[in-house]
C-alpha cells in the first residue's frame, strides 16, 4: 500500500521491474520519466500514465499513427497535482487507439498481454494501465473510462479499477475521445490506494467547466462501513443477457457470501438499462466524430502531403488512423448528418436521460447497484471476435457512464484460473461511501 512505502524511494525497483517485463507485456509505449517534487511527501513513488493525457515534453501518442511524433505543450491537470505531490512518472502506456476498444489489440505500437495469463488480452482501452500495475511494474497507473476502460481492464488483469463519479475529476489534458462521457480513473492493488490518490486529484477546475467543487475525504473514513444491512441491486439482465455461465455462478457465489454477511440484495427488472449499448454508441461514436476532426494534417497529426488541401485532409486521416477510428467516426458523422441526427443521436441522448434518471430513482432505495464488471472472461489474443461481440462486453459497464455515476471493479477470486471482477456502481456524488462499503468487501 502507498502510506506503507511513503518516505522510501521506490523508483529504481520499479523500475527494474518495467525494463525486466515490459518486452514481453508491451505495456509501456514509452519510458518517460517525469520526476515529482523533491519536497513532495509521495517522493520516490512512480506512477503510470495513459498515452491519451498530456504531460509536457513528452510524447502524446494516444497509440495512434497520427500522433506518433506529437509532444505535448502542457500537463493535464491530474498529473500535474501527483506531481506536485512527488509522485514521478516512469513511462507512459498502451491503449486502444484513441481509448476505442476493449482488448488493446486496436494499438498503433501492438498489443499488450495480460500478465496473468500472457495469452490473453488484458482488456481495453487502459490495457497498458491495467497490466502495468497487474505486473508490479507501479503501484498503481492512471486510465480513462469512457465506456468501461478501467473497470474492463482491471477486472481481465485482477487489480482494482476506480471510475469517479463524473465531475471530480479534471479532464483537462486529456485526449478527448466522448467528453461527455470521459472520466479518468485509476488502477490499484487496493481500494485504499485509489482513494488515496484520487482525493489528490480531485476538485474544481477552471479548465474544465464540468468539474465540481468535491471537498470530501475519500480516504478517511473508508473503514466505516460494513457489509451487514447494505442494499445492493442487480439489475435483472445480468441474467438474461448472454454472459458467461461460469461468470454468473460465480456471482451467484459472491451474493450468498454478501447475504450471509447481513446485507440485502434484490434482483430489479432494469428494461430502460437494455438500451445502453445501441445508447452508448451512438452518443460516443458521433463526439468522438467531432472531437477527432481536429487530426488533420494542419491543426494536428503528422501530415501526409498531396496535391490540394481536400487530398491533404483525406490523405493524413487515411494513413494515420486505424481501423476501429475510421469506423467511429463514419458512424458518428452518420449519426450527427442532418438527415439522420433526430432518428439517432437527439433520439439516442433522450433515452440516456432516462437511463439516467431511472439509475438515480432506483438508488434512492439502494446503496449500491452491483454487477459482475464484465459478461465474459478475458478471451486470447488474436481470437477475432467481430467489433460487435466487443460492443457487448460493455453493457455491464456503460450504465455508469451513461448516467456519471461512481463504479469500481474490484478482483473477486478467479475463474479458471482468470480473475473475474466485482462491480459495485454507487450514488451520483458519493464515491465516499461505495469506495468504503468495496473496501469492506475487498
Ligand atoms: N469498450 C468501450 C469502447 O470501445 C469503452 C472504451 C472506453 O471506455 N474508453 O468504446
Amino acid at each position: 500500500m502507498l502510506e506503507e512505502i511513503k518516505g522510501t524511494n521506490k523508483i529504481d525497483e520499479y523500475k527494474k521491474v518495467l525494463e525486466q517485463k515490459n518486452s514481453e507485456i508491451n505495456a509501456f509505449i514509452s519510458d518517460v520519466f517525469v520526476e515529482g517534487n523533491k519536497e513532495g511527501p509521495y517522493y520516490g513513488i512512480p506512477f503510470a500514465v495513459k498515452d491519451n493525457m498530456n504531460i509536457e515534453g513528452t510524447k502524446t501518442t494516444c497509440a495512434s499513427k497520427i500522433l506518433k511524433n506529437y509532444n505535448s505543450v502542457y500537463t493535464a491537470t491530474v498529473v500535474k497535482k501527483l506531481l506536485e505531490k512527488g509522485f514521478s512518472v516512469i513511462g507512459k502506456t498502451n491503449l486502444d487507439e484513441f481509448a476505442m476498444g476493449s482488448s488493446n489489440e486496436y494499438s498503433a505500437f501492438g498489443p499488450v498481454k495480460n500478465p496473468v495469463d500472457l495469452e490473453r488480452v488484458p482488456g481495453g482501452s487502459s490495457g497498458g494501465s491495467a497490466a502495468a500495475v497487474a505486473a508490479d511494474m507501479v503501484p498503481f497507473s492512471l486510465g480513462s473510462d469512457t465506456g468501461g476502460s478501467v473497470r474492463q481492464p482491471a477486472s481481465f488483469c485482477g487489480v482494482v479499477g476506480y471510475k469517479p463519479s463524473y465531475g471530480i475529476l479534471s479532464r483537462y489534458g486529456l485526449t478527448a475521445f466522448a467528453s461527455s462521457l470521459d472520466q479518468i480513473g485509476v488502477f490499484s492493488k487496493n481500494v485504499k490506494d485509489v482513494a488515496l490518490i484520487t482525493d489528490i486529484m480531485k476538485g474544481k477546475d477552471e479548465k474544465d467547466s464540468t468539474t465540481i467543487d468535491f471537498n470530501k475525504s475519500l480516504l478517511e473514513n473508508i473503514n466505516d462501513e460494513k457489509l451487514e444491512g447494505k442494499k445492493f441491486v442487480v439489475p435483472k439482465f445480468v441474467y438474461n443477457k448472454n454472459a458467461d455461465k461460469k461468470i454468473i455462478e460465480h456471482f451467484d457465489k459472491i451474493i450468498s457470501m454478501l447475504k450471509s454477511k447481513g446485507a440485502i440484495v434484490d434482483v430489479v427488472d432494469l428494461k430502460e438499462l437494455e438500451y445502453s449499448i445501441s445508447v452508448y454508441y451512438i452518443v460516443a461514436t458521433s463526439e468522438a466524430s467531432s472531437n477527432l476532426s481536429r487530426f488533420d494534417g494542419a491543426r494536428y497529426g503528422s501530415r501526409t502531403d498531396a496535391e490540394g488541401l481536400t487530398e491533404m485532409y483525406q490523405k493524413t486521416r487515411d494513413d494515420g488512423f486505424g481501423i476501429e477510428v475510421k469506423r467511429r467516426i463514419m458512424m458518428g458523422t452518420f449519426n450527427l448528418s442532418s438527415a439522420y441526427y433526430d432518428a439517432y443521436f437527439s433520439k439516442a441522448s433522450k433515452v440516456r436521460k432516462i437511463i439516467e434518471k431511472k439509475m438515480d430513482e432506483i438508488l434512492k432505495d439502494y446503496d449500491s447497484f452491483i454487477l459482475p464488471t464484465v459478461p465474459v472472461l478475458p478471451p486470447k489474443l488474436n481470437e477475432k471476435l467481430t467489433p460487435l461481440d466487443y460492443y457487448m462486453m460493455d453493457l455491464f459497464t456503460i450504465p455508469a457512464n451513461l448516467a456519471g455515476l461512481p463504479a469500481i471493479s474490484v478482483p473477486a477470486g478467479k475463474i479458471d484460473n482468470l480473475p473475474f471482477g466485482f462491480q459495485f456502481v454507487g450514488k451520483r456524488f458519493e464515491d465516499q461511501k461505495m469506495l468504503a462499503i468495496a473496501n469492506s468487501f475487498e
